[in-house]
């Protein structure tokens, strides 16, 4: 026997629930997937051709650690549209909100260090936060998903370092007004804790204006805001975000990136640098699409299920809990009988058990041809 080389923490971290499902779909063109959530538009015209530019121009360079000096003056720039005041020095620029959540971890989690995780909630914190070395607390926030003052407040006096925050949310798309955020923002500053702010559908928002947590008194010096461009400006493959963060945090931060990553592709900085300055209207025309497609998504399937309106991100979060079936039997059936890729509930945390989620990212015509058959599957129940 060889000996095992392994660390035991990523040994003992299970693959994602979405991963596994998808690979039933491998090949299958009959199949409608509502599955990925990823925008399904292209990189906006005008942002590509500024990139391709850039290449014929040969800028294809290593960028400082931080990131371009111009994105992050406009990031700082753009982030006053949520409440925030900054400057590029509080800006890292980062390989997606993916390695941003991974360098918050990294830059504050000491061993045995306690991370809360409201759930269901996007499926990358919980592996990172372990891997960081935290002690994952979760709190289920069903049937309302939504995280309030009194749920944080059992947790005072418990040492927590940390409470990382998703809105608008992946999978419910549930976001929080003002109000319901100054509650969360003082039950964190009575935990004393950090909060790590994924506002990555903040441009979807369609309700009520975001807001950033950062925005609140006592938040800006306990605040990681992470956020990128892959879902808004629909650019996931560029792999392209960014942190903003209290000095010290954002330091350290910069330590872990500056070895692993070095700094983000320079095409996508240049990329996302055109989407702030001249992104707005192509943003605006994905923004009304998503709307439509949304209201005319739940109204169809409230025809069979219990489903809330989402406020934002491109997913809706029904109940599915009255046709007897369990989230993983419901999807797999659907794909089988139907041809139609959703994503079991539990796979966003065990209370999503009773849940699926559906992504809305996908065409009218679309959503049309998958509600039909969603409803047929649940009428032959
Ligand atoms: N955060 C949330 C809530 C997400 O849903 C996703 C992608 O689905 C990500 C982060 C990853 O973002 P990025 O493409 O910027 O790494």
């Amino acid at each position: 026997m060889s000996r095992d080389f392994l660390n035991k923490r990523v040994k003992e971290l299970k693959p994602s629930g979405i991963r596994r499902f998808f690979d039933l779909i491998i090949g299958r063109d009959d199949v409608i997937s509502l599955g990925v959530g990823e925008p399904d538009f292209p990189v906006p015209w005008r942002i590509r051709e500024e990139m391709i530019y850039s290449l014929e121009r040969g800028i294809t360079s290593y960028t400082s650690n931080y990131g371009l000096l111009e994105l992050r003056e406009a990031i700082a720039e753009y982030y006053k549209k949520f409440g925030v005041e900054t400057t590029y020095e509080n800006v890292l620029v980062t390989t997606g909100v993916s390695e941003g959540i991974d360098l918050a971890l990294r830059a504050i989690i000491n061993p045995g260090d306690r991370v809360l995780i409201p759930e269901p909630t996007y499926v990358s914190y919980e592996p990172l936060a372990y891997i960081s070395g935290a002690e994952v607390i979760k709190i289920p926030t069903t049937p309302d998903f939504k995280l309030t003052y009194e749920m944080l407040l059992k947790f005072k006096n418990q040492k927590i370092k940390a409470l990382i925050l998703n809105y608008p949310n992946n999978p419910t798309g549930v976001s929080y007004r003002r109000k319901e955020l100054e509650e969360i923002a003082d039950a964190v500053i009575e935990l004393d804790c950090v909060v790590i702010s994924d506002e990555i559908y903040g441009e979807l928002s369609y309700n009520f204006k975001h807001l950033s947590i950062a925005s609140l008194s006592g938040m800006e010096d306990r605040t990681i805001i992470l956020n990128g461009f892959s879902k808004g400006f629909a650019m996931t493959g560029l792999r392209i975000g960014f942190a903003i963060a209290p000095d010290d945090i954002l330091d350290g931060m910069l330590k872990i990136h500056q070895y692993s990553m070095l700094c983000a592709p320079i095409t996508a900085q240049i990329g996302a640098l055109e989407a702030l300055k001249n992104g707005e209207e192509e943003l605006e025309r994905m923004r009304s699409e998503y709307i439509r497609r949304r209201n005319f998504f739940v109204k169809r399937l409230r025809n069979v299920f219990d489903v809330t309106m989402p406020d934002g991100a491109f997913y809706i979060f029904p109940n599915i809990s009255e046709t007897g079936l369990s989230s993983e039997e419901f999807a797999e059936k659907l794909l089988l009988s139907k041809s139609v890729a959703v994503v079991p509930g539990n796979a966003f945390g065990d209370c999503g058990e009773g849940y699926i989620r559906c992504a809305y990212a996908v065409s009218i015509e679309k959503l049309k041809e998958a509600s039909d058959r969603i409803i047929e599957f649940v009428e032959s129940l």
